[in-house]
Order: structure tokens, then sequence, then C-alpha cells
């Protein structure tokens, strides 16, 4: 049996060729990717990766925290992994982006790739079905250029933002990629209303009566998706937009539990999940009767960032009003499935010498880091063992 025996955090901060502008936080240039890298050891020398998103150092205390929960765990018993994750979350942080890091060790241990545990299915996935996203607001034509450029790659779908204070503005821009695109072409549009952030700039706030015409516009043009049209918890009113309009709604993208995606389920309030398993309670989150409800769909959707263009999968799809919302691997009842893998193929693959596939077929996550770029862009600023955590204990105790 394989023990935990050393954890190793890491500060990575890497310069973009060009400054990002995320929609989500109008008015702040992201000039550098930056994210917290966990690396776990095992006592017979396997080695589990994953990472967690940061503004930038805000994880610097959080190795003295982790050391007492997760040393000594066997990665083959994830319910014991998710339980001390949960038990160190309680006064602070979530720290569900650790959890795939097991996986990956669990993956290691059984010479299977995560999907394939995960799925509790031998069956091999060769490709997975893609749209193309976007991050940053455009005008139609910054963007007719991009939308080029994926049908000439062969994408057949694509993510695009709105994010204007007058919705008229995003009106026409809904319809000149509609009318751009033509009407077999998947499009889906994200509001980013789900978890607003006013930091830097102001943002647009919509109601249920601004997303209703929203909605009515994006139905006439035959969207595939609206996405988080209004603020994430606000349930009764996502559930009053969905009998007002046609057009599917999905979110739940920065949900923190199953619970609160039952309870969203519960009240009708979506039809696509896309629960983000870093944030949403691991990959294992969806696991188990769910209500009825759950023939929502479950999107995965990283976005075509500045690192990788990465892949949307959809999970359960049994999309309401007879509407094809995209793809068809179907993985039942699993919510976070793969999502984890995506980011972190999107965020780790900064690391890697080479691009991960989108569907790796080497054991574990099937990420391999290249030591050059480690120690270029990541600082270590934790390192947790045994013997370590003793002295720790003791010197406290003093
Ligand atoms: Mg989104």
């Amino acid at each position: 049996m394989s023990r935990l025996e050393r954890i190793e955090l890491f500060h990575v901060d890497m310069p973009l060729a060009e400054p990002f502008w995320p929609s989500w936080i109008p008015g702040y240039p992201q000039t550098h990717n930056r994210f917290t890298l966990i690396r776990l050891t095992t006592d017979d020398g396997l080695t589990g990766v994953s990472a967690g998103a940061a503004f930038t150092t805000e994880r610097q205390g959080l190795g003295d925290l982790l050391g007492g929960f997760l040393l000594g765990l066997d990665p083959m018993d994830i319910a014991t992994v998710r339980q001390r994750i949960k038990e160190a979350s309680y006064l602070g942080w979530r720290n569900w982006w650790i959890e795939p890091a097991f996986w990956d060790l669990r993956g290691k241990i059984e010479g299977r790739p995560v999907y394939q545990l995960l799925t509790g299915s031998d069956a091999r996935v060769e490709k997975v079905p893609c749209y193309a996203s976007t991050g940053s607001l455009r005008s139609f034509d910054e963007r007719k250029p991009y939308l080029d450029d994926i049908r000439e790659k062969g994408f057949r779908g694509v993510k695009i933002r709105v994010h204007s204070f007058d919705e008229e503005e995003d009106f026409e821009i809904l319809r000149r990629v509609r009318e751009e695109v033509g009407a077999e072409f998947q499009v889906m549009v994200d509001a980013n209303q789900g978890w607003r952030v006013t930091l830097i700039d102001d943002a647009p706030l919509w109601d249920l009566e601004r997303a209703t015409r929203f909605g009515r516009v994006a139905d006439e043009l035959r969207f595939a998706w609206i996405e988080e049209p209004l603020d994430m918890h606000r349930f009764d009113e996502y559930a009053e937009l969905r009998r007002r309009i046609e057009t599917p709604i999905a979110g739940g993208e920065l949900f923190g539990s199953r619970q609160e995606m039952r309870t969203a389920l519960d009240k009708g309030a979506f039809d696509i999940l896309q629960p983000d398993a870093t944030f949403a309670g691991g990959s294992k989150t969806g696991d188990g009767p769910l209500p009825n409800a759950w023939s929502a769909a479950s999107v995965i959707h990283p976005i075509r960032g500045r690192t990788a263009s990465v892949c949307s999968l959809t999970c359960t799809s049994r999309p309401r009003r007879g509407r094809t919302i995209f793809w068809n691997i179907r993985m039942s009842h699993r919510v976070g499935l793969l999502k984890d893998a995506t980011v972190f193929w999107r965020r780790l693959s900064v690391l890697t010498a080479k691009a991960p596939s989108p569907v790796p077929q080497a054991p574990g996550l099937g990420i391999l880091l290249d030591d050059r770029k480690v120690s270029r862009f990541a600082r270590r600023f934790h390192l947790m063992t045994p013997s370590r955590l003793a002295v720790k204990t003791i010197r406290e105790k003093d």
C-alpha cells in the first residue's frame, strides 16, 4: 500500500506573451499566468500533481495546514482523502483543487488513466468534441478573424462573451455572429453574471427582465445556451427565466458543493450544469443518487485560452425540448468529470514539454512536468514530510 510521504507547494508565475483581458474581471489585464502547483510523493516514489488558480501568492500559509491532514493517506482511499480535504477547508480556503493530485497517484498505482477510473469503464476514449471559446470582450469586427480561424480549424461551435451597458450592443453582436457563422454552427454566449467582479471596472448587472430580453434574442437566433445570465444563486429567477425562454440555461461554474447543485436542480434553475471540480467538491462530487432533474446536461467548459486549446465534454446529455445541445460522451452522473483534468491541462500545460493530449491515455492524469520549466517558472514555498511535521508539531507545543 502506498502512503503519502511528501507534499510540495509551488507558486507558478509565467509571463504571458501579451496581456489577457478576462471578460469576468472587467478592466483587469492579466499579464502572468499564476497558479499554485502541488506535487505529492508517495513512500514508493510515485508523484501526483494538481493546480489551483491564484491571483498571486495567497496560498503562502496553506502548507502549514495541509501536512497534518494529508500525510500518510493512501491514495487508493479517495473517500478518506475527500474527508480530509473537507476538514482542512472548514476554516477557510476551498481546497478541492488538491484532490485530483490523489487521482493522479491512484491512476499511476492502478496503471489506468483517470478518465477510466472516474467512469468505471475500460472503454477507451480517443477523441472528445470541442468548441472554441473566448475569454475577452470584443466587438464583432474584432471577433471576426477569430471566427474565421476556428472554422478553418474545424470547430463546430463557439462561445462568445457580451458585456455592454447597452443591451442593444449585445444583441447586435449576437445577430452578427449568427449571420456570420450560419444556422448550423453552435453558438453559446456567456454573460458572466454568475459571479460578477467589479474590482477594477464596473460591469453591467443583469436582472431577470434584462436576462429575459436577452434570452428572447437568443431564442430567435437559436443559440445553444446562455451561460450565467444572473447571479449564480438566484435559483428562483433562473427557474422563471427557463419558463420564459427556449434557449437552455447553463451555470454553476463556481458552485462550492454538491448540495448547491442539488438545490439548483430541485428548483429547476438550469438546463446545463457547469461545475468546476476544483471548486465544487472534487472529481467525485456528482457520484451517487441525485434528483430526476439531474437529466440536465453537465458541460465541462474550459476556455480556449492563452496556454492551450482545450476541449469541452458533455457528461449527461438529455437536453430539454428535444434540442441537441452538444455532443455525446456519456459519462453518467459524475459531475466534474474531466473538468479537473481539462483545467489542469490548461494550467499545467505551461509546465510540460509538449501539450498534453485532450484525452491522455497514460496512467493518472497524463501530465509530465518539464523540470526545466518548473525550475524556471515555479518557486517552491513549502515542503512537508512526516519528520518535518513531527518537528513542527513539537516546536508548536513548546
Ligand atoms: Mg462561464
